[in-house]
């Protein structure tokens, strides 16, 4: 492998340090960050995944706020539930653990949580600031990626960035990130439209995966000395967790590359923190 491995996990640690520092200076200003997971059903993953953001609220100091409610739940009672975190002072920020069951309103529950709260960063005043270029919450994959391109000093400016994916979690919000004023990247969003991809990623400084594909970025659609970043997360038929690039091939081409697991998973997952934080600094500062 010729290729840097950008080390998320290691990335990530640094920054629930620093992330742990300012929540012990805002206890002692008598505020501790608070963040509520309202989950609703059984779902075996999505109680996995609330139980590890509870565990990443301890290990910083803050609190964390279990809002469990049946899989039967009416959206008037998910409401009142959202309604009720929205006005807890104790509660700075609030997730609706997805997927909802399918009689339940996705779009609607994001869009009752108070936007002051809004730490997934999806909800429309949210994605208008960063439209605007003034982003206040920013979902933590893509701001797990912008962090990780900063700490490995990858200069953004003016440099070619191609996204492989256009949802509204991941490839248009990084999008909207890389190219605003002041970071300032050429950014070039992909989708399962765009023709000849590798004609786009090969001239790419930056490549980033985000489309769930498995191994689909090969080695001849990278530039030599490319910064690669795999948002994608997939298992394989072993069961092994595979992202979108071809890492042993793509890693003899690259500059710069992340492994999967170990690479943005533990940034998106700090990155909430960072949200939570910056939630409860904002109510602390009125
Ligand atoms: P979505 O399924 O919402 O979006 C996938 C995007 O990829 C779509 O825009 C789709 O295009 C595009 N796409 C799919 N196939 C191709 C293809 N063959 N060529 C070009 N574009 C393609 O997924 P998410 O954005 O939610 O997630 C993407 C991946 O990232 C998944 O593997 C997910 O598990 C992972 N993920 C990882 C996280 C982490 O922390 N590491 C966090 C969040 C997601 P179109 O719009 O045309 O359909």
């Amino acid at each position: 492998m010729t290729a840097e491995l950008i080390d998320g996990k290691a990335v990530a640690a640094a920054e629930r340090d620093r992330i742990a520092g300012e929540v012990a200076r805002l206890a002692e200003r008598g505020v501790v960050p608070g963040l509520a997971a309202v989950l609703v059903g059984d779902d075996p993953a999505s109680h996995v995944y609330v139980g590890m953001k509870e565990k990443d609220c301890a290990a910083v100091g803050m609190t964390s706020v279990g809002a469990r409610l049946p899989a039967d739940v009416d959206q008037a009672t998910l409401f009142a539930e959202i309604d009720r975190l929205n006005a807890d002072p104790q509660v700075h920020g609030i997730i609706v653990q997805m997927p909802l069951p399918d009689h339940l309103d996705e779009i609607a529950a994001q869009d009752r949580i108070d936007p002051a709260k809004d730490v997934d960063g999806l909800h429309p005043a949210s994605q208008g600031q960063l439209m605007r270029g003034v982003p206040t919450f920013v979902p933590a994959t893509p701001l797990g990626c912008q962090v990780l391109l900063e700490r490995h000093g990858v200069e953004l400016s003016g440099a070619e960035v191609v996204i492989v994916g256009r949802s509204t979690l991941v490839g248009r919000p990084l999008a909207m990130l890389l190219s605003r004023k002041g970071v300032d990247a050429t950014v070039t969003m992909c989708h399962s439209r765009t023709r000849d991809l590798g004609d786009h990623t090969r001239r790419a400084d930056v490549v980033v995966m985000a489309a769930g594909q498995p191994r689909m970025l090969t080695a001849d659609m990278v530039r030599p000395g490319a910064t690669v970043i795999d948002v994608g997360i997939t298992r394989d038929d072993d069961g092994k967790l595979v992202g979108d690039v071809d890492f042993d091939a793509v890693a003899e081409v690259a500059g710069l590359i992340t492994p999967v697991p170990g690479g943005v998973g533990p940034m998106t997952r700090a990155m909430l923190l960072e949200n939570t934080l910056r939630a409860a600094t904002a109510a602390a500062e009125g």
